[in-house]
């Protein structure tokens, strides 16, 4: 099939049956990566490691990464035009699939009245108050460019409120690249080995306190050792940058009574949960409300956004309210703020959480049935629309347990995959994510080729 170049031909095939694309079932034979090659090759002459993420560069599986060419509803083709079910969704903005029609259109429509003001305009406090509605709790919202800057002004507002230095984070969480969180980070540093990165001044990390995850007494030890000290304890609920750690029952509740009882804030990073777990995130599923929120990645539809979100008697202290500064060129940007509103809107009108969790659960069971049928030493876990497959039979509460998963095998597993037209993420330690846009076929054809490589590999 020709593919559309314009975006309203695109939208047209994507609405009528999301068969854009050519079927899975004509990656029969192995594909062929030339021209991603090539196009690596050229981008190695001008931008270190040739990417500008580093996980996308494939370092922790081998070999090149492939090139997008475009991504459309649960596929991305590549620029050789082997085509893939994607289960990294931009690494988890695209929750209604890639270029849904509404967001295309709200971000084509707001283009031709100017890309950037530096002005307000009524499209960031039609986002803030949306934000306001799903998650309880939040009073005020501040739009930011990226998930990083949402932490790290987080971190900020919540030394300035409480006068206080030292924050709790734990081993394998990943809070974008704060200097102050960059210490025994998850994500791609983890997966780089750099969990602690060169270039932070050991005074400033010293400043970071780093306990492992689902560890109440270490936390508690921490604050004892650091008497009012701690400014706040920031954790992703449920953390999903080291494959996916569960809580463990009564864990967040405890951070909770223990930030109360220091006198330190709870910062909740919904960078990945937010607006993909739930309406209202993972302090709504796990029923535990923190004192500041972040946000990015589904709040921006596909665009650079982040936000946080907090009690009006906290949020007041940033500028230009308050003492903490904080500022942005291109914060509140309105084609951001409109493909974040039309991405929430069709989330809400097609009860998008409800049908994420109908497809995760049929891909779990799908799962768990080849994991019985062939043996396979794993444990799976899923949370809604957000999945991990770990190559050990440990139990995993915390890095430690994360660490125990054989990563050749994680390898021979994703190339199995990629080699069989489903794409997950290119690292042991990062989570898959569904869309609205995966079809229950979808995820039969992802099962039967997670089964296919299972059986070879065990
Ligand atoms: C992705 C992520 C970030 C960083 O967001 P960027 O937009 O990449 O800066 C922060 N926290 C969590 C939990 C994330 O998953």
């Amino acid at each position: 099939m020709a593919f559309p170049s314009s975006p309203t031909a695109a939208s047209y095939l994507l609405s009528r049956d999301n068969a854009f694309v050519s079927p899975i079932a004509a990656l029969s034979s192995t594909p062929t990566r030339a021209e991603s090659h090539r196009l690596f090759e050229e981008a190695l002459r001008y931008i270190p490691g040739g990417v500008n993420s580093p996980v996308r560069a494939f370092r922790a599986v081998g070999g090149d990464p492939f090139f997008a060419r475009r991504a459309l509803g649960a596929r991305v083709e590549d620029a050789d035009r082997n085509v893939y079910i994607d289960y990294v969704c931009s690494w988890g903005p695209s929750i209604l699939g890639h270029a849904h029609p509404e967001v295309v259109r709200a971000v084509q429509e707001t283009a031709l009245g100017g890309l950037s003001f530096g002005i307000p305009h009524g499209g960031e406090a039609e986002l803030a108050r949306k934000v306001r509605e799903w998650v309880p709790g939040v009073e005020r919202v501040r739009m930011v460019n990226s998930g990083t800057e949402a932490t790290m002004t987080a971190i900020r507002l919540a030394r300035g409120f409480t006068r206080r230095d030292k924050i709790i984070k734990f081993e394998g969480c990943y809070h974008g690249h704060v200097d102050s969180l960059l210490v025994k980070a998850g994500s791609g540093a983890l997966t780089l080995g750099q969990p602690d990165s060169a270039g932070i001044p050991a005074a400033l990390a010293s400043l970071t306190i780093a306990v492992p995850f689902n560890d109440l007494a270490a936390v508690e030890a921490a604050f004892k050792a650091n008497p009012h000290e701690v400014a706040a304890v920031i954790v992703e609920p449920l953390p999903a940058n080291a494959g996916i750690l569960p809580p463990r029952e009564g864990f967040l509740q405890g951070l909770r009574q223990l930030c109360t009882e220091h006198g330190a804030l709870l910062i909740f990073d919904e960078v990945m949960t937010g607006f993909r777990l739930a309406k209202g995130g993972a302090q709504q599923l796990f029923g535990v409300r923190p004192d500041l929120s972040t946000f990015g990645k589904v709040i921006g539809g596909g665009l650079p956004v982040g936000a946080i979100g907090g009690r009006n008697y906290i949020m007041e202290h940033l500028a230009p309210t308050g003492p903490v500064y904080q500022a942005g060129t291109l914060s509140g940007n309105p084609l951001a703020m409109a493909a974040g509103l039309a991405q929430l809107r069709v989330l809400e009108r097609e009860n998008g959480f409800a049908k994420l969790e109908t497809l995760g659960a049929q891909l779990e069971a799908g799962v768990r049935e080849a994991l019985r049928s062939t043996g396979a030493p794993c444990s799976f876990y899923r949370y809604g629309s957000m999945f991990c497959l770990y190559f050990t039979t440990q139990p995993v509460w915390s890095l430690g347990d994360a660490k125990t998963s054989d990563l050749a095998k994680f390898t021979q597993f994703f190339w199995h995959l990629l080699d069989n037209g489903v794409y997950i993420a290119p690292s042991q330690f990062e989570a898959g994510f569904i869309s609205l846009a995966h079809t229950e076929e979808d995820i039969e054809a992802t099962v039967a080729a997670m089964a296919a490589a299972l059986r070879e590999m065990y």
